[in-house]
């Protein structure tokens, strides 16, 4: 173990997870899970930033996110599952890491910026908000992370990362804090049915894994296509049109959607048909985690206890990463003053 490469990750638990989730990062997570010593982490420190008014939804989604893991593949007896905000030394790195930054490179995020707009916090956006990508960074270095499985959206929080640790070694003439790759997924950021922006828990634009075939077949139903497609005989458009953007990502025979891609834009290939094909395709995928994902239900104690010890090891590794970093800051009172802990 101690030679392995290390990976943090994580979501937050404000909402189950989607597609989004699934071809961003769960699918990478899955398969390095026993090739890195990883960390997966639940952001519920970072969720309250914008959720701080419904404290409640927060908690009630921890456990939700640990089951969706466990449905999609995550194993815990390699994955270390946690909750961020029992890791108390994650915030004390954040606020030693926060000399390091400047505000207007905080304000520079488009990740945030974005966010701010949709949640309407253009006028007057909450601090903890404004600075999370910090406190993101603090989660990566915390762990001392190699590798970082996550959603297009995350490169500028990436980047934020890469700099911090780089100003540290700099400046403290050290080499103890590792440089963070990203590891996007292959579909990059997936749009939501809605067509109007990336797929999002707080959106409402969404396809839960755990979406049973009736919520399903809403959702593919009310999915964006070509609004200039109105009759079956009509040639239609494929840029844009969220159907075939989710065939491109989930259905494994590429040379089935060239054709319906041909079909389409030729004429006579109508938009039920369309997303009766799409309904297929996704159903294989959500079908057997939605199944693993009632199994695990049943069994609430063992998932419990599966982040009681995830949380505990993660405790145990962020701790001896902070320990070494306000060694390098000489914030190191050991030889001097003696507290009890
Ligand atoms: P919220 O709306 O609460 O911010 P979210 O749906 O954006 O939720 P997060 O918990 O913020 O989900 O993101 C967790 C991880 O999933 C991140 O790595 C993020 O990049 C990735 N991710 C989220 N949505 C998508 C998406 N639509 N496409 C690809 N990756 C995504
Ligand atoms: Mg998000």
């Amino acid at each position: 173990m101690k030679n392995k490469k290390v990976i943090l990750t994580g979501d937050r638990p404000s909402g189950q997870l989607h597609l989004g989730h699934f071809v961003g990062s769960l699918k990478n997570r899955v398969k390095l899970q026993k090739e890195y010593d990883t960390y997966i982490m639940i952001a519920d420190a970072q969720a309250l930033t914008d959720n701080f008014e419904n404290p409640a939804k927060v908690k009630d989604n921890v456990l939700e996110l640990a089951l969706d893991y466990l449905a999609v593949g995550i194993d815990p007896t390699c994955a270390k599952i946690f909750i961020q905000s029992q890791i108390p030394e994650l915030f004390e790195l954040a606020t030693y890491f926060l000399n390091l930054v400047s505000i207007n490179r905080i304000g520079h995020n488009p990740t945030v910026k974005e966010e701010c707009k949709s949640k309407g916090f253009e006028a007057s956006v909450p601090a903890g908000f404004y600075l999370y990508p910090l406190f993101q960074v603090a989660d990566i270095v915390g762990f001392n992370a190699d590798l970082v499985p996550v959603g297009l959206d995350q490169a500028p929080m990436l980047e934020l990362a890469r700099d911090v640790v780089k100003k540290f070694n700099a400046t403290y003439k050290t080499e103890i804090l590792n440089m963070p790759e990203p590891l996007f997924g292959t579909a990059g950021r997936l749009s939501g049915v809605d067509g109007l922006a990336k797929m999002s828990k707080s959106l409402g634009n969404a396809i839960y894994l755990s979406d049973d075939s009736d919520v399903l077949k809403k959702k593919v139903r009310m999915m964006y296509t070509d609004p200039g497609h109105i009759k079956v005989e009509d040639p239609g458009k494929i840029e844009g049109n969220i159907v075939f953007e989710y065939l491109d990502v989930f259905c494994e025979d590429k040379a089935f959607v060239m054709g319906l891609k041909e079909h389409y834009q030729r004429g006579g290939l109508g938009d039920m048909k369309l997303k009766g094909h799409l309904l297929e395709v996704l159903e294989s995928v959500i079908s057997p985690i939605r199944e693993k994902r009632e199994q695990w239900k049943n069994e609430t104690g063992e998932v419990q206890k599966i982040v009681s010890n995830g949380t505990n090891l993660a405790r145990e590794r962020a701790r001896g990463l902070l320990s070494s970093v306000k060694k390098e800051m000489l914030i190191d009172y050991e030889e001097i003053i003696k507290i009890s802990t």
